[in-house]
């Protein structure tokens, strides 16, 4: 138990069902989420508008390693704002839970993710660390003597998160880079009103870096995973933070990580999850995995339309949902205290 009384004596969370019903149930959700062709793909990024709109990928990864897949599961794409969740876990680690609050906060803007007016509004506070601005702030908080160091630590880490060495998409970084006017605004902005110490847009930089590294929605699946498993890669055995900091990490994302459709994801899904403009979406069941999807076309806040779908399909067939309940299966009534005791 620390200081704060933080940390849970007991942790209670649930199974999942058998092997063989995820692996038919992750066809199932496969099956569900292509039955839609709405949304539109991000264009706004140029580089994205090229993404091939009807690929599709579902996976669910377990706390005990087995990876199940359907679709386009291995197909590759810039990881984007689902970088956010796991910066964010990195600095924890590094910096703490107070601090990483104190300088970037917890709490919804409930405005779009690169809002300058959410800054205004909040006098100069970037408010989460799932919005652009508390994503630069987060990354500008990674200890490191210089902008190359942070990205190879920040590099490095979501590496541990996915098992696997994740390697940077140069034409999607350059193609974000030559048009994120507004995040250097943001960047600058912070700058002003004292939140950031380190180079703006040296931190711009980087944030935009780790928004291009490539992942799979498999990949996504393991990293959700890592956080569902107090911290541990359930494939490859690696510590990555701290169960408190997973924790941390999965309350943040329940209020913020689907921007200003977070309560809505919530409602529909009740799991913590994090989306990203290239067609990402992780989600983290706590003590049973990661679900991991992958399509381009978004919905107007910009989740994707066909993850959104299989990942709600997964959360009810898979019992994945925290907020639901059965009653107790308990008799005769009414309970008495000598029932309790016998
Ligand atoms: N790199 C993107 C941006 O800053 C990430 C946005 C997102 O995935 N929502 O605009």
């Amino acid at each position: 138990m620390d200081d704060l009384g933080r940390t849970p004596a007991r942790v209670s969370t649930g199974t999942l069902p058998g092997r063989d019903d995820v692996e038919r149930l992750v066809d199932d959700a496969y099956r569900y989420g292509l039955a839609s062709r709405d949304g539109e793909i991000a264009t706004y990024i140029p580089r994205l508008a090229q993404a091939d709109p009807e690929l599709f990928g579902v996976s669910v990864a377990e706390v005990d390693g087995a990876v199940h897949t359907a679709g386009d599961a291995d197909a590759v794409f810039s990881i984007q704002s689902i970088s956010k969740a796991f910066v964010y876990a990195l600095v924890c680690e590094e910096l703490g839970h107070e601090t990483v609050r104190e300088r970037v906060g917890v709490n919804n803007t409930g405005l779009a993710f690169n809002s300058v007016v959410a800054i205004e509004l909040n006098d100069g506070h970037p408010m989460n660390p799932m919005v652009n601005a508390g994503a630069i702030a987060t990354t500008a908080l990674v200890p490191a003597a210089s902008a190359e160091e942070r990205w190879a630590r920040i590099q490095h880490g979501l590496s541990a998160f996915a098992g696997r060495r994740l390697e940077l998409d140069g034409e999607v970084y350059t193609s974000e880079a030559d048009t994120n006017q507004r995040n250097r605004a943001i960047g600058t902005l912070l700058q002003a009103y004292g939140r950031i110490d380190a180079d703006p847009l040296a931190a711009v930089d980087v944030y935009t870096r780790q928004c291009s590294l490539l992942v799979s929605a498999a990949d996504l699946a393991v990293m959700g995973a890592t956080l569902a498993d107090g911290g541990v890669n359930p494939v490859t055995g690696e510590r990555v933070v701290s169960p408190a900091v997973a924790r941390d990490t999965l309350a943040v994302l329940a209020s913020t990580g689907l921007y200003e459709r977070s309560g809505e994801w919530l409602f529909e899904i009740g799991l913590p999850g994090k989306s990203g403009v290239a067609g990402g979406i992780v989600t983290i069941s706590p003590g049973k995995g990661g679900i991991g999807v992958f399509s381009p076309r978004l919905d107007s806040a910009g989740n994707s339309v066909r993850g959104q779908r299989a990942t709600r399909f997964l959360s009810r067939a898979l019992g994945l949902d925290v907020f639901a309940s059965e009653a107790h299966e308990h008799g005769p009534y009414p309970y008495t205290r000598e029932m309790g005791s016998a």
